[in-house]
């Protein structure tokens, strides 16, 4: 079924990278989210028990900051629960530092340029940055390895847009009217404006036959009346 707006040659980008290529918004989507570009992803842990030991493995279908959620939070429990055994102490430094392949091919993935059914997971901050208790542990464990995967790990700082704020818009989008994005994608903070206002970023429109058109992105569901029915944004302007 046709949509009833005009319709770009080819999807608009409301947050285009500056001399990035246009992303890729087919295949798979993020399993956790939903969104898209998404990309496998396999995160190694280890954990040693005195005596014994435990490898982890996570692995899925992702984007960006889902993928580096993962990636630090298994880094994180290798750097904690990693050491414990005679084996884990040279073990947990070569799968901390195998997972740094990982995080080069999570940091290729350009930034979401869709969100379906849920945010994203929260990266957090890098692991370097992170307070308390861990980086003792972990220099005291094996400094001289875990300090440069650290440095490596964590080292670079995300762009702001990647954390969670808090939401500061929450009443329903009006369908018909239209929306700005007071957030940074993939994040929505969606608040109603006129059309004719030089905010509005976004048209707000129903689904069709269960889906959104193409070239339209989904709101999150808080924003419909129903609260379980997504609204669709399809972009009025770049
Ligand atoms: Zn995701």
């Amino acid at each position: 079924m046709s949509t009833p707006y005009p319709h770009p040659p080819y999807p608009a980008h409301p947050y285009p990278q500056p001399g990035a290529p246009y992303p890729p918004v087919s295949g798979p989507g993020c399993e956790v989210c939903g969104a898209l570009p998404a990309a496998p992803v396999t995160v190694r842990g280890h954990q040693g028990m005195v005596v014994v030991m435990r490898f982890t493995r996570r692995r899925g279908t992702l984007c960006r900051p889902c993928a580096l959620a993962v990636f630090r939070q298994t880094q994180r429990d290798t750097l904690v629960r990693g050491w414990w055994g005679v084996l884990s102490l040279v073990v947990t430094p070569v799968v901390l530092l195998l997972n740094l392949g990982a995080l080069a091919r999570i940091r290729r993935l350009p930034a979401p340029v869709t969100a379906v059914w849920r945010p994203p997971l929260d990266p957090g901050r890098p692991l370097l940055r992170r307070p308390a208790g861990l980086l003792p542990l972990a220099v005291l464990a094996a400094l001289a390895v875990a300090v440069p995967v650290l440095i490596a790990a964590g080292g670079s700082e995300e762009p702001s847009g990647v954390r969670f704020q808090p939401r500061r818009n929450t009443e329903p989008l009006s369908v018909g009217a239209c929306a700005h994005n007071d957030r940074e994608w993939p994040h929505q903070d969606l608040r109603n404006v006129p059309c004719d206002s030089p905010d509005a970023q976004y048209l707000i429109t129903d689904q069709h036959n269960g889906y959104c058109a193409d070239g339209d992105y989904y709101a999150h569901l808080q924003y419909s009346a129903d609260g379980v029915t997504p609204l669709c944004l399809h972009p009025v302007r770049n």
